[in-house]
């Protein structure tokens, strides 16, 4: 996040990514992250903080924290947010330490967050990469917003509406996932990973590359 490479041993490694995932709700994101977070060694998920209820089958910890309005303000006034946002009438936010731990560790880190909080990430922070998740079409959102059955006909509405103020912010990502099928999709994210890893740019400072360098000096 600094730029710095961190030490292990004397050897000095490429800090962690941070990949920042936006979309529609009912796109599929959460499927395709889980998956990519089962397949893909050494990335984690920045677990995110809301005021908004729990749904069933949802835990405490894992899919989100779940926490109260009094509670979320107290911790935007701490600083404890690295960016927050008001989604649907509820306060959504990345907690800072999590992800600076891990990058400094590094880990990769996944951010599932929607369009104003990566617009906020893309201001403040260099290095991390955009990635937004769209349905094949917008009939296809509002079929499977339906389907999903978590939510009341005027919710989805407002979903849809969110949608497609989103979906207009598609250029200001650098990748673009069309979620037609779910397991291309996965690969499509798990390719980026490993591509982004692999970028000569990221990789020049650590002690491999700079051995293999010297060697042919
Ligand atoms: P849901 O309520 O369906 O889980 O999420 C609603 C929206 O909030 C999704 O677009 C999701 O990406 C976004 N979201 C989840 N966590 C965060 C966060 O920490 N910050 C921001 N800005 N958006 C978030």
């Amino acid at each position: 996040m600094d730029g710095k490479d961190f030490d292990v041993q004397n050897e000095v490694h490429a800090e962690g990514i941070l990949f920042v995932i936006s979309g529609p709700s009912g796109v599929g994101k959460t499927s395709i992250i889980r998956s990519v977070l089962e397949r893909v060694e050494r990335v984690v998920f920045s677990v995110s903080c809301t005021t908004r209820k729990q749904r069933p089958g949802e835990i405490h910890g894992v899919d989100y924290f779940f926490v109260s309005h009094e509670e979320f303000e107290r911790m935007i006034k701490e600083n404890k947010f690295i960016e927050w946002a008001k989604v649907h009438d509820n306060y959504y936010g990345t907690p800072a330490e999590m992800v600076y731990d891990n990058i400094r560790k590094g880990l990769d880190v996944i951010l599932d967050i929607d369009v104003q909080g990566a617009l906020t990430v893309k201001k403040n922070f260099s290095g991390a990469k955009f990635i937004f998740i769209a349905p094949p079409s917008y009939e296809v959102l509002r079929e499977r917003l339906k389907k999903r059955g978590t939510e009341t006909e005027e919710k989805i509405q407002k979903r849809l509406e969110t949608a497609k103020r989103e979906l207009k912010f598609i250029p200001e990502f650098e990748y673009l996932i069309i979620n037609e099928d779910l397991e291309e999709s996965i690969r499509n994210l798990m390719s980026i990973i490993y591509a982004e890893r692999l970028k000569f740019e990221r990789i020049k400072n650590t002690s491999k590359v700079k051995r293999l360098m010297e060697e042919v000096q």
